[in-house]
């Protein structure tokens, strides 16, 4: 299994992108990063996506994709829960800020809607799929895949602390979670859902205490404003645990 990191940020600029993942040039996790990323080519190859939520970084290259797709005659399989869905037909794809791709062509709609269900396992093409509720501000899934070989990794999406009954789920090869900002946001974080170095190193002792291993760690969604404190804080956080957490960046190749 090849995963690139097309975004690893939660913000986009000229140098960073948001969060998006793309296993094997078939499977695109979030949507944050596509177009920018893909030739009219790569957005061809492509599957299926699945979305952890419908949070507009996580969403955004949907209408985009679409589009692409749609004049080119294409379809292409979106996976996700029930509210994401809602969410992205009702206030993007809705015939007013972008045409209902979703319902058009009439006889064969571009984007076909896969609803997802907590700890409900798919199989996507031959990638084994657990969706797994994570701690976000709104509702949000996280995404164990693994591989034909057997390699799995876990993508969090956005979340918060307070993981205990997702590591009771799941076994991962390869953790990419979220580390939005450094450990001095971290009273304002908790209340939005998501982590800093610190929560993170405390979620990781728990996982090792529950699970006997620490899976291959890389942070994402990092605010660029606070990356340089991110990653001292990463290294740190690290260090007490005895391992090396791995900040993501745009055009990191991961192979399983
Ligand atoms: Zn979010
Ligand atoms: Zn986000």
């Amino acid at each position: 299994m090849k995963i690139k990191i097309l975004g690893a940020h939660n913000t986009e600029t000229l140098r960073t992108k948001h969060t998006c993942l793309l296993i094997d040039d078939v499977l695109a996790v979030d949507a944050g990063a596509l177009t920018s990323h893909l030739s009219a080519r790569g957005l061809m190859r492509l599957k299926a996506v699945l979305l952890t939520h419908s949070h507009y970084d996580h969403i955004r290259d949907i209408p985009a994709l679409a589009i692409n797709l749609y004049l080119k005659s294409l379809s292409i399989d979106i996976y996700t829960h029930q509210t994401a869905w809602n969410n992205l037909t009702a206030h993007l794809l809705n015939d007013v800020i972008y045409p209902s791709y979703h319902n058009k062509p009439v006889d064969r709609p571009t984007l076909r809607f896969h609803p997802l269900a907590h700890l409900t396992a798919i199989k996507i093409s031959a990638y084994g799929i657990l969706p797994v509720k994570v701690n976000h501000a709104i509702p949000t899934l996280g995404y164990q895949i693994t591989s034909p070989e057997g390699k799995s990794i876990f993508y969090s999406g956005d979340t918060g602390g307070g993981l205990s009954e997702v590591w009771q789920n799941i076994s991962p090869d390869v953790l990419l979670i979220e580390v939005t900002a450094p450990n001095r946001w971290e009273e304002k974080l908790k209340n939005n859902g998501h982590l800093t170095p610190h929560l993170l190193q405390k979620e990781l002792a728990l996982f090792h205490k529950m699970k006997g291993y620490f899976p291959s760690t890389f942070a994402v969604h990092l605010n660029p404003g606070g990356e340089k404190e991110i990653r001292e804080e990463l290294e740190q956080a690290g260090d007490i645990l005895g391992i090396h957490i791995i900040p993501a960046h745009e055009g990191m190749q991961l192979q399983l």
